[in-house]
């Protein structure tokens, strides 16, 4: 913890002292364009990969990047979706998934958590994407992890259109829904192409 505590110090001697006029300017109110869904994964840094700075980014995280379809039960998800979109306006949504994601292995064997009964609840989320896989090749093996991660990226951007929030500025064409895949070795962004129904370097 004292490399943390250190940072801290480093930070307020160091960094914020550059961008004093940004964080003064953002001191009571934020104007973010994007809302960015990501995994809990230590390895993703949205402002790094993004190359954008505090304020920009509205940020919602957890463990397989995942938007639970609408219901009337309220979650962290639910609520951060339905801010960010009704009072901050964005304009674009993007649910960015990672290569070599620990919850899109779970979620390819559930079994593997059966002693973690909230993860392997909410890793249900991505059944779907995991079942169109291996209904596509009729079995399901590690070498699938990257098809069912882009596949978990597709349902969950299904999933979000479900939110009223959403769907009422789909219609009106005030909001977009992006679809990414990071790859952490190489630093590579795919984007989900609807037209075409594949991923394409961005
Ligand atoms: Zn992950």
């Amino acid at each position: 913890m004292q490399k943390f505590i250190d940072g801290i110090k480093k930070f307020q001697s160091e960094i914020y002292p550059n961008h004093k006029e940004r964080f003064e300017a953002l001191a009571n109110s934020q104007a973010p364009d994007v809302l960015f869904i990501t995994c809990s994964d230590s390895r993703i840094d949205p402002n790094l990969i993004t190359s954008s700075d505090p304020g920009e980014l509205f940020i919602c995280r957890n463990a397989g990047n995942i938007v639970p379809p609408h219901s009337n039960e309220t979650g962290g998800m639910t609520a951060s979706i339905e801010y960010a979109v009704s009072v901050l306006n964005v304009e674009h949504v993007v649910i960015c998934g990672h290569s070599n994601c620990g919850a899109m292995k779970a979620a390819m064997q559930p079994e593997s958590v059966n002693k973690l009964p909230h993860v392997k609840v909410w890793l249900d989320h991505c059944r779907a994407a995991k079942e169109a896989v291996e209904h596509e090749h009729g079995h399901l093996h590690d070498e699938h992890l990257d098809e069912v991660t882009k596949q978990n990226i597709i349902l969950q951007l299904n999933h979000l259109a479900t939110h009223p929030a959403v769907f009422k500025k789909l219609h009106t064409k005030e909001l977009k829904l992006h679809g990414w895949v990071y790859d952490i070795e190489t630093g590579r962004i795919e984007a989900y192409d609807a037209q075409q129904k594949r991923f394409i370097e961005i």
